[in-house]
């Protein structure tokens, strides 16, 4: 078991702390959770509320539809998660929000190779804007789509990230040789029966000849990321492009 001192550490600051660890305590994740690979702590953010409704929303300045959270509650809500025992004492501050940078798998290794991250889930309209800057919140997007909640975006982060940590995979390779890992997404695979419904797995994989196999997969990685994912293909052919003089 890793110290408490060096342990990823994932603090998430929720109105809803009670659908924490929901699917990260089952699988990979929950057994590396229960083993004391990471640690997991979902802190109410009502608790820094302050009146005796324990209110944390107010209505838009300017009018509009919703609730908004205030920055002091939830400003007092950070504050007392830095101030906890155990937490490291610089880590990233993440904010889930569909206006955030779009969460990539070189920021996931990031993060995952860091102490953890202090994550706040939004709710309602989102929170005041004043708190992102004042406590330095780094706004990450799981994709072009709203939720109703941060929390969902914030488990599929801690997700990502776990699963990278050292004595969480089975196999460290495995983190090494998927999409994504090499610009591309990831050859197709197969497994038994031999045929399926007609469908028999392409020869060459069983054929035993290594690098025949290692081509295959890596040309098939190419078609796929450069159908699917024009993006991704774009940044990666002008890596595989030999650099002339020109280039700088
Ligand atoms: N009014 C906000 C907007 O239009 O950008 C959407 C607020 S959403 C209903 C409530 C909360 O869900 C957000 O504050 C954020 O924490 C979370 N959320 C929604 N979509 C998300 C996404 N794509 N990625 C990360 N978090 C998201």
């Amino acid at each position: 078991m890793a110290s408490q001192a060096t342990i990823w550490r994932a603090t998430v600051l929720t109105l809803f702390p009670d659908m924490f660890p929901g699917p990260l305590g089952v699988s990979l994740a929950g057994k590396a959770l229960a083993s004391g690979l990471w640690a997991l702590e979902a802190r109410d953010i009502r608790d820094s509320a302050t009146d005796r409704h324990r209110s944390v929303d107010d209505t838009p300045a300017g009018g509009g539809p919703g609730m908004v959270l205030r920055a002091d509650v939830l400003a007092a809500a950070i504050d007392a998660a830095d101030a906890a025992r155990d937490q490291p004492k610089v880590r990233p501050r993440l904010l889930m929000s569909p206006r955030g940078r779009p969460l990539t798998q070189s920021r996931v290794m990031e993060l995952a190779a860091g102490p953890g991250a202090l994550i706040v889930c939004g709710r309602f309209e989102g929170i005041d804007e004043r708190v992102i800057t004042a406590r330095g919140l780094e706004e990450v997007s799981i994709g072009d789509y709203v939720l109703s909640g941060g929390e969902i975006a914030a488990m599929a982060l801690i997700d990502a990230c776990v699963r990278l940590l050292p004595g969480v995979m089975g196999k460290q390779a495995s983190g090494a040789d998927e999409s994504f890992s090499e610009g591309l997404l990831e050859y197709p695979q197969y497994t038994r029966p031999q045929e399926f419904e007609g469908r028999p797995i392409p020869e060459i994989l069983t054929s035993g000849d290594h690098a025949k196999v290692a081509a295959w997969r890596q040309a098939e990685a190419e078609a796929l990321t450069k159908a699917r994912r024009p993006d991704l293909w774009t940044i990666k052919a002008k890596q595989k492009r030999p650099k002339t003089t020109t280039d700088g």
